[in-house]
């Protein structure tokens, strides 16, 4: 059995020694699973529904454990952290009430009786990335759960312990045992056996473009079903007739929450060039007060980046002679630093292009609406996006323009768990959360049932 040593990004400590599963374990799984899921589907609609309930409960009374392990494990400020375990929580509970609400359709035909079934798939096989853990299994477990499916999740192997943890829980609630089961492991063993093991009915990816192109073209072989969460290139698009003071005061947050490690980071601010100067101004303070530090202190407002590598890979897109105009600041000695840092680069620089994935962000200055509309979609990426203006027509249009699935206006929020929320182009495939999730965890049985004529009956 090999290992793989977990380690705390903020102190560069050895937290914990995970085990790591070998294809054999996959397989193991998965035949486990299989079973435990058809006697999940055969169970009441009302009995599932409680057992989901019942994790969101247990789920509830440990949300101080599990953010404490993330912020050790992800280096995730304790306040984001929190709302994190409590987000798990309350799409658990959202979903809860799913099992009883998947009621198909009666469809009105000739000669009898036609209704739909939403089957479940069988066995999921969900694979997350290392940014925010616990919540990205989430979206892909509970919907999966409450469609009468078994879930298979194998965490990033940087940050696998909340997801364990929540194995764990699941347990202590009173799931049936290995029907939702946690596997960590190296992407290339584990990722790559879910997707080829042909009793995995579907994956929930999310991660890099680059791997989920590879993941989706193994599913293609047996047409296998996939959701794709990727990467992202967002915009927050500042008009001239917007609040600047508060679009400037939010722009950090936007792009800096979760070190930049977001794939819904606004990391291209496109300023309309009238007001681009004023803009620069307040950003700059706001920037500079961007609170940089201890992850378990209450007032931190960002942490360290995920791992040396990761580190390492951010500070390649800053290199010597970078157009950096100002940087907020970081702690010293040890830790994954990095400050958060403004660029303003040419418009086809690869810092304005690339997903950085840290706490980098470019600003470009705009002319018009058109031009501002063509900066933000001249991208691969198509995933979230902020509008900045007073003008509801403008604000509208723009929003009917952007090429993402995901936009706020006067704001910068992305993920509700109960809305809709996914990628346009290379983004990805597919939408998680919001009250259609547990559809894509179905297939559609169409059953007609021929009724006799009323001559045809004995009397
Ligand atoms: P990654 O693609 O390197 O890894 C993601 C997961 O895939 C990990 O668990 C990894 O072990 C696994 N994996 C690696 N190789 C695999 C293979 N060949 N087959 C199957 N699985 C494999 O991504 P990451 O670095 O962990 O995460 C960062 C990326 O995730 C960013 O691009 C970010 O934008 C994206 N992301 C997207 C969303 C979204 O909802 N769209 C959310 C969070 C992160």
């Amino acid at each position: 059995m090999t290992t793989s040593d977990v380690i705390n990004p903020a102190t560069e400590e050895v937290l914990r020694t995970v085990e790591q599963t070998d294809e054999s374990g996959v397989d193991d799984a998965v035949a486990r699973a299989t079973v435990a899921q058809r006697d999940w589907a055969r169970r009441a609609p009302a009995d599932r529904a409680a057992a989901l309930r019942a994790f969101a409960a247990v789920v509830d009374a440990h949300v101080e454990d599990l953010a404490g392990l993330e912020v050790a494990n992800s280096g995730h400020p304790i306040g984001n952290a929190r709302w994190e375990a409590g987000h798990v929580r309350d799409v658990l509970q959202y979903y809860s009430a799913t099992p009883e609400r998947l009621s198909g359709k009666q469809i009105p035909v000739a000669g009898g009786l036609n209704v739909t079934f939403n089957e479940p798939l069988g066995v999921v096989g969900v694979i997350t990335p290392w940014n925010f853990p616990m919540t990205i299994a989430s979206w892909g477990f509970a919907p999966a759960l409450a469609a009468g499916n078994a879930v298979l999740v194998k965490p990033a192997e940087w940050t696998p312990l909340t997801t364990i943890r929540l194995g764990e829980l699941a347990l202590d609630a009173g799931l049936p045992p290995d029907l939702f089961q946690v596997l960590p492991g190296k992407g290339s063993v584990v990722g790559e056996r879910f997707v080829s093991h042909p009793d995995v009915r579907k994956i929930v990816f999310t991660g890099s473009t680059e791997v989920g192109t590879r993941v989706m073209a193994g599913a293609a072989s047996q047409v296998k079903r996939v959701t794709l969460e990727l990467g992202g290139k967002s915009a927050n698009i500042v008009f001239d007739d917007c609040d600047l003071e508060k679009a400037a005061a939010t722009a950090p947050y936007g792009v800096f929450d979760n070190a930049g490690q977001d794939c819904c980071a606004r990391s291209r601010i496109l300023v309309q060039r009238n007001v681009y100067d004023r803009f620069m101004e307040l950003f700059e303070t706001a920037v500079k007060g961007v609170v940089v530090g201890d992850p378990r202190d209450g007032g931190t407002e960002m942490g360290p980046l995920v791992s040396e590598a990761h580190r390492n890979s951010v500070a390649g897109f800053v290199g010597e002679d970078a157009p950096i105009v100002f940087q907020g600041s970081a702690p010293t000695g040890p830790g994954f630093w990095f400050p958060p840092t403004v660029l303003t680069p040419a418009r086809d620089d690869r810092t304005v292009t690339e997903e950085i994935f840290g706490p980098v962000v470019t600003v470009l200055p705009f002319d018009d609406e058109a031009d501002a509309i063509a900066l933000a979609n001249d991208t691969v990426y198509g995933l979230s996006g902020s509008i900045w203006t007073d003008n509801l027509s403008r604000a509208l249009r723009v929003s009917r323009a952007v090429e993402a699935g995901n936009l706020s206006v006067n704001s910068h929020s992305s993920v509700r768990y109960n809305t809709p929320f996914g990628g346009f182009k290379q983004s990805g495939l597919g939408r998680e959360l919001g009250p259609d999730a547990p559809l894509s965890f179905t297939e559609t049985k169409n059953v007609f049932i021929s009724v006799h004529p009323e001559k045809e009956v004995a009397h």
